[in-house]
């Protein structure tokens, strides 16, 4: 019974995923030239089903980024406008020329990856180290040296070696942050891999992002903070992508990874660890309507905060974000953590390890998260009380989750009981809003790993 019931919801995620059926949808954007001839590509060759998926828009209804305008990215692109690129040198020239202002480039392009591309490539294609972005006033063994609590205390680093740190931060941006204008998409050919660098998409509204591989986006200079929690903190610059001051932007079966790079392999400075990343998907800045599908997020520290600041000011009535079917592995806080934003949270698969996990979905000032029918695998010490954690919000609707012990079977579960069984204040059951942009059927959550576990991440697309 059980394998036929999950056969079924397999077969129809299967079809809804697929851009064949996508693109029997009727679309903005699908009106725009044709590619007559594969050769009016610049840089190779496209098969039929990649330029499909190049053209695809936000189907009508799947989530927060099908509102207002809905999403179309770059899918009117005239052919002058297709790029594939398979170097940093390439890509930043795909959008628009200069990385210094390709954020304001609203042309339609559709940029296709191919193959790997890392944010320390030079103009001729040579890997930079740390060493080569470094301001000359700055050397890690300085400034471990001179802001060891125990000479320096626990006040904020200060001072030359600061400043160069600082300046170092700067030089790093320049190179490693790759900016994207409105009206983009960019699809990752098979194996397509944007390594060591972060997509910044500011100000830049409809934006996809759609079957690439994230890997390590890290930073060289990561500050310390020793005010930050009891014993301080290392903090890091670069998300692995950011979301910020944009709206209609939808970022699609996309793999986050830290590869060879994990936290878990960082050294300890002053007894923390040495932190140097950021987020994976970070939605800041009075970002807004925003749907992440059908990705795979493996494990790190913290992964996706929608919005940054407690500030009750400009966030407020923004940040709202669907996040379904995604794969969430291994990671140990901000899944996502969210303050103001409207967040629908459905039919996603947690794999939570034990060791060192935090929470799963942080509920901060003012947010109104609805999670439904997700999946939680729990790793050994892990309660259904753990799942979710006051940030200084008030209310979260939960609704038709279960979780997975690691010893016991599977079981529904009340998210919101489970946590104010144990935790005060208590947290009311009802965000205040239920979602109407969903498209295709919410899965019941025991189908959810099977469903998302095989199909969320890159390279599950037909290409
Ligand atoms: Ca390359
Ligand atoms: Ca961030």
């Amino acid at each position: 019974m059980r394998r036929i019931a999950a056969g079924a919801a397999l077969i129809t995620l299967t079809l809804t995923a697929t851009p064949a059926a996508a693109a029997a949808q009727p679309q903005a954007g699908t009106g725009a030239p044709a590619l007559s001839s594969p050769t009016q590509e610049r840089g190779a060759v496209l098969s039929p089903l990649a330029r499909q998926l190049g053209r695809q828009a936000l189907p009508a209804g799947d989530g927060w980024a099908a509102a207002g305008p809905g999403t179309t990215g770059g899918s009117a692109a005239t052919a002058d406008q297709v790029h594939v690129v398979s170097s940093r040198a390439e890509l930043v020239a795909a959008l628009g020329g200069d990385n210094a202002t390709n954020a304001g480039n609203a042309t339609p392009k559709i940029v296709y990856v191919k193959g790997t591309i890392d944010g320390f490539e030079d103009a001729d294609g040579r890997l930079l180290d740390c060493t080569d972005l470094a301001d000359p006033g700055y050397s890690l063994a300085g400034y471990l040296a001179a802001y060891d609590p125990a000479v320096w205390g626990r006040t904020a680093p200060s001072g030359p070696l600061e400043q160069a740190r600082v300046r170092s931060v700067t030089n790093q941006t320049r190179h490693t942050q790759i900016n994207v204008g409105p009206n983009t998409t960019l699809v990752g050919l098979r194996g397509a891999r944007l390594t060591g660098l972060t997509l910044m998409i500011d100000r830049a509204p409809n934006v996809i992002v759609r079957n690439i591989t994230f890997d390590d986006a890290r930073d060289c200079f990561p500050a310390w903070s020793p005010t930050d929690g009891d014993t301080g903190n290392w903090n890091s610059q670069y998300d692995q992508i950011s979301v910020r001051r944009s709206e209609n932007v939808w970022i699609d079966h996309n793999t986050f990874t830290d590869g060879d790079n994990p936290d878990s392999a960082q050294p300890l400075y002053f007894g923390r660890p040495y932190q140097v990343h950021d987020g994976s998907l970070d939605i800041t800045h009075t970002a807004s309507l925003v749907t992440a599908s059908w990705n795979r997020f493996d494990g790190r520290d913290k992964l996706m905060l929608i919005g940054s600041s407690n500030t009750v000011g400009p966030d407020v009535g923004r940040l709202n974000v669907t996040l379904h079917h995604n794969l969430f592995d291994g990671s140990l806080q901000r899944l996502p953590r969210v303050r103001f934003g409207q967040v629908d949270v459905y039919n996603n698969a947690y794999r939570l390890a034990g060791a060192g996990f935090e929470y799963a979905i942080g509920v901060g000032v003012q947010s109104a998260v609805y999670a439904e029918n997700n999946h939680f695998t729990l790793g050994a010490g892990i309660d259904a009380a753990d799942l979710l954690y006051d940030w200084g919000g008030t209310a979260v609707t939960t609704r038709g989750n279960w979780v997975t012990p690691a010893r016991g079977l599977p079981r529904p579960v009340d998210l919101v009981a489970a946590y104010n069984a144990v935790h005060e204040p208590a947290l009311s059951p009802d965000a205040g809003w239920t979602p109407t942009l969903r498209r295709g059927p919410v899965l019941p959550a025991p189908l959810v790993p099977l469903a998302v576990g095989p199909l969320a991440g890159a390279d599950r697309l037909p290409l």
